[in-house]
């Protein structure tokens, strides 16, 4: 079982478990997965290896761990046979549990994994003509309860750490078959990580929009985006990832400078009265100084635009004058923008609709009328609830008296066992 010790999240009043850095395991030996390089040296260094043996050891497991997929210290051909089976003794190289993997009609893929402490969570991968995305949770659950999101519906159980935040990608690899090939004579890292780009590659994006909200959780999001953009892990480029913000203000500086990585940000409104229903952070950070923030944003350029997150609800956010607000804002600001409207996706229980598509139709002319693009995202993975804002785990669906109900089941079990 993980320990959780307890950490104050910024920016949030109630402390939450966050497991450690470094995942116990009941067998003792340390899983490498989510730890950087030096981190990795450290642990030799300790484990007993002298210095230099620690810091080559340690370039050569990275690579292995990150560049390569592998999860046996077997399979480390440049490592000494005699050193494999002492790495493996103290050391392991893990992935996040599958519960259960899911296929849409329109090809997207939705998998439910599970913490080694037992929460679940939920990633999902959309292929495209042109590119292949996978949509990463940062959290089990979210302490922002947006109106429309079913995520926002679930009590945030814990942050993800590191590992299991790049063990979905790492995860997505091993089940797409797309760990590269070939031997790895003298660690000739930056030749191959060259071919990474190259066309062909399913998984080519990664967006941090799947459960929870990615700058609450900054230290281990930054840290897994580390180990996906180093050219000697997973290598792809900060340019293909996305980090989706309902608008945590004072961390959007943190993430342009630190992670570098494009933003999106979850605007949905632009009254307060409607922004402060339906994405209730607004309370906190206003619409101004959000959009004060982006135009701030590190990074942020006509090249590099920064994407607004609409979602179109039925008579609530939907309305001509809306759309012409939208582009004052965007102008007033001086924004690189663009804007993505999301047609809402139902979940059972949810108090909104989605607008009829002749109005979202409507609101993107408004929008592309004045200089800015405006794409409808098309729905995918519907039929799975894969898509924005339905994801939403199993376990975390149970009413609190089904959850009390079945502990009190398990406890009377053990007592008569
Ligand atoms: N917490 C982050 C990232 C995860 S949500 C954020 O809020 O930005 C990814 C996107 O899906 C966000 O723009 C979110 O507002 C949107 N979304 C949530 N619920 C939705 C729903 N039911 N229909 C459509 N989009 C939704
Ligand atoms: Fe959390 Fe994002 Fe859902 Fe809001 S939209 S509740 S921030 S996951």
């Amino acid at each position: 079982m993980t320990q959780t010790t307890l950490m104050s999240i910024p920016g949030q009043i109630d402390p939450v478990p966050v497991a450690r850095d470094i995942t116990p395991r009941e067998d003792g030996r340390v899983d490498l997965i989510g730890l950087p390089k030096d981190r990795i040296r450290e642990l030799f260094d300790e484990a007993g290896l002298d210095v230099k043996q620690a810091k080559l050891r340690a370039k050569q497991v990275f690579h292995w761990l990150y560049h390569r997929g592998v999860t046996d210290f077997e399979a480390m051909t440049d490592i000494a046979k005699t050193m494999r089976p002492w790495l493996a003794e103290r050391f392991f190289i893990g992935r996040p549990d599958v519960v259960e993997a899911q296929h849409s009609t329109d090809g997207t893929r939705k998998w439910l994994l599970r913490t080694s402490d037992g929460h679940e969570f939920e990633m999902v991968f959309i292929p495209d003509a042109d590119r292949g995305t996978l949509c990463v949770s940062s959290q089990v659950g979210c302490t922002l309860n947006c109106r429309f999101c079913h995520t926002g519906t679930m009590r945030l159980v814990r942050n993800l750490t590191p590992g299991e935040i790049v063990g979905q990608v790492m995860l997505a690899r091993d089940a797409l078959g797309e760990w590269p090939k070939g031997s790895m004579a003298g660690l000739e890292v930056e030749e191959d990580s060259a071919q990474y780009t190259s066309d062909g590659r399913l998984l080519t994006n990664i967006v941090m929009m799947g459960m929870g909200e990615p700058l609450y959780n900054f230290d281990n999001v930054k840290g897994a985006l580390k180990l996906v953009m180093d050219g000697e892990g997973l290598a792809l480029s900060k340019r293909r990832i996305t980090l989706s913000t309902s608008g945590v203000v004072p961390a959007m500086e943190r993430c342009g400078e630190e992670i570098g990585v494009n933003l999106a940000v979850s605007l949905h409104a632009v009254t307060k009265e409607i922004r402060d229903e339906i994405v209730p952070l607004n309370k906190k950070y206003g619409i101004d100084e959000l959009l004060e923030a982006c135009a701030a944003y590190p990074g942020a350029s006509n090249a590099r635009r920064i994407t607004f997150e609409y979602v179109m609800l039925k008579d609530k956010n939907d309305t001509d004058e809306h759309a012409h607000e939208l582009v004052r804002l965007l102008k007033h600001y001086k924004l690189p923008a663009k804007v993505n409207l999301i047609p809402f996706n139902p979940w059972p229980g949810a108090p909104y609709e989605c607008s009829t598509p002749e109005r979202v139709k409507r609101f993107s002319e408004i929008v592309f009328e004045h200089g800015i693009s405006a794409p409808v995202r098309t729905p995918r993975g519907r039929d799975i609830d894969a898509a924005c804002g339905q994801l939403k785990t199993a376990a975390e669906k149970k009413s609190r008296a089904q959850r009390d109900r079945e502990a009190a089941e398990a406890l009377e079990s053990t007592a008569t066992a």
